[in-house]
């Protein structure tokens, strides 16, 4: 080995030891009588020094030493006279006596610390040299870790990993496929699988009752700092199981993840059906890390002059405890975030409920004093409190107050990166109207059963109809989500209808699937969580990029290697893409 230990390892205990270390040169300080070199490694940074008096010939060579270089350094471990309790290896140094240049550098194009001056594109083409720094080496270890953790639980409770394959056909998860031309069949493309749905649900007829793969996924979808277009899933399925099955399985892996990880026990995870989460929090994956519920004020605030009230179809506010002293200039602020073309209100109505009892609202000429109380206990405020209102068409207007919601979350400091709060969402209707395309659209995906009791409404009243899906929330976060699966030839069928398959076109596309349930498909279901979702959520972080190893950018590039690129004319021909 070119060392005999890491430069993390070295402590108050390894006084006097002969040590050869290998690394990176970090930092130097030439402080004239004595040379200091910063070594890192993977495991952490050792001060090594290089003293002018005892060998001034290694101490010029030290003063040669660049940022960034590699190098093999031999000596003896000392006490340092004034430490560094902030480092690890703080309280030792290395007096040097020789020095090995195992490989030059050139300047980095930005420094390699905590806290580095490099933007993010100039990060991202020399990843390399930014997974050397500390919070990324930490994220990946981390993402390791779960990783590891993950296969030792589903092992433990009976799981097999299992392969499927990447070049396949469409899998039907909502996003765009990215496709692969095949030179061997001209004009035929694979798709790259946006999630295994389907195999696993094979693997199900196969008999592997409880399959996991931590699997990579492809969707060609506009990109967002959580989404990548490429991400990977933790994707499971479990065969004789009903719904309750599958919520304790996996509750139990990620209290198990807490537990091992983090060293937190949490308790059982409540559940919410989806119908309360939209009414309490506009949102199928709300933040109950703090309560601000929902107030509905319809009732109370129409018929009583106010137009643009009179005329809508929801009035709903919010409750911002101890904010009723929110200046002009702050609500100005809360009025323009509601604005934004991104959450698109019209405007912002406010209730202050004073510290004396009485009330001051933007709608005042509107609503006398106690009509404003009755929002206000309606809503459940108190003196202090800050009554925030908008009104509109009910989906939008609850998707707006979920933005507002959080944003007071943020600002009131509630939403803290050290507290998780996990949740089912439960019973999601099984269709979702689509505008555009004047159809229904699974919301899951066409693979998820209806609840059964729901299944007469199937003709009539399809958009009523609840399925047997559930997602799993964590901190505002959709960490995983998935559903009991049809297993009935018929009914599958009749759901491709609902969607809109012709018979052609469902037998084309998933005839394999119906075909298997010909065959003795056992009852099952199954969940995927985003893996590198729950890796940012562990480490505290909003965005999934920096738990990542070699990620992409928000327009889907690789800025390292410049990918997507051309490619050249003989490889054009030879998948059939040019005559
Ligand atoms: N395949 C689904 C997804 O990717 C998960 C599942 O239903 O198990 O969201």
């Amino acid at each position: 080995m070119l060392r005999t230990h890491t430069c993390g390892e070295l402590t108050i205990n390894s006084i006097n030891t002969q040590v050869t270390l290998s690394g990176w040169v970090q930092k130097s300080r030439d402080l004239g009588g004595m040379t200091f070199i910063d070594l890192r490694d993977r495991y952490g940074i050792t001060q090594v020094v290089f003293n002018m008096e005892t060998n001034s010939v290694l101490c010029e060579q030290a003063r040669k030493l660049g940022r960034e270089f590699v190098v093999q350094i031999k000596g003896n471990v000392i006490e340092r006279s004034s430490k560094n309790p902030k480092m690890l290896t703080g309280d030792i140094e290395l007096d040097a006596a020789a020095l090995t240049i195992l490989n030059a550098s050139k300047t980095p194009p930005f420094t390699i610390e905590n806290e580095t001056d490099g933007g993010e594109e100039i990060r991202m083409k020399y990843r390399y040299l930014d997974l050397r720094r500390e919070p990324l080496k930490k994220n990946i270890a981390l993402r390791h870790k779960l990783g590891i953790e993950t296969r030792k639980y589903l092992d433990q409770v009976g799981f097999m990993e299992i392969e499927t394959p990447y070049l396949i056909k469409s899998t039907p998860e909502g996003a765009r496929d990215f496709v692969v031309p095949s030179r061997m069949n001209e004009g035929q493309f694979y798709a790259l699988p946006q999630s295994p749905q389907t195999f696993k649900q094979l693997l199900m007829v196969g008999g592997y009752d409880k399959y996991f793969q931590v699997v990579r996924c492809f969707r060609d979808e506009d990109l967002r700092a959580d989404r990548q277009p490429e991400f990977t899933q933790i994707d499971c399925e479990m065969s004789f199981v009903e719904q309750e099955d599958i919520l304790n399985t996996f509750e139990g892996l990620v209290k198990n993840l807490f537990k091992e990880i983090k060293g937190i026990e949490l308790d059982n995870f409540p559940r919410m059906d989806y119908a309360e989460a939209m009414a309490k929090y506009g949102s199928d994956k709300p933040d109950i890390r703090f309560g601000m519920e929902f107030c509905e004020l319809t009732e109370l605030a129409q018929g009583k002059g106010f137009k643009v009230f009179d005329s809508v179809e929801a009035i709903i506010g919010i409750n911002a405890k101890g904010c009723a002293s929110y200046s002009r200039k702050q609500l100005d602020k809360l009025t323009d975030f509601v604005r934004k073309p991104q959450i698109g209100a019209n405007g912002l109505v406010y209730v202050k409920c004073n510290d004396d009892g009485t009330f001051k609202s933007s709608v005042d000429k509107f609503y006398n004093q106690e009509q404003l109380a009755n929002w206000a206990t309606k809503a459940g405020a108190e003196k202090g409190d800050l009554l925030l209102v908008l009104a509109g068409g009910l989906d939008k207007t609850r998707k707006q107050l979920n933005e507002l919601r959080l944003e007071m979350g943020n600002q009131l400091g509630l939403r803290k990166s050290n507290e998780f709060a996990p949740l089912w969402v439960v019973d999601f209707p099984l269709l979702e109207w689509n505008e555009e395309s004047e159809r229904f659209h699974a919301m899951h995906h066409p693979f998820t059963s209806p609840k059964p009791e729901d299944l007469s409404m199937i003709d009539n009243q399809p958009g009523k109809v609840r399925a047997n899906a559930y997602d799993m929330v964590m901190n505002g976060v959709e960490l995983g989500g998935g559903s009991i699966r049809i297993h009935n030839k018929e009914l599958q069928a009749r759901m491709f209808e609902l969607l809109g398959f012709s018979e052609e076109e469902a037998k084309d596309q998933f005839g394999f699937l119906m075909n298997a349930f010909e065959y003795g498909a056992p009852p099952h279901g199954g969940i995927a969580f985003g893996f590198d979702r729950l890796c940012a959520i562990f480490g505290g972080q909003e965005s999934i990029r920096d738990f990542i190893a070699f990620p992409k950018n928000n327009s889907g590039r690789d800025l390292m290697i410049d990918s997507p690129s051309v490619i050249s004319e003989l490889q054009l021909k030879e998948l059939g893409l040019k005559k």
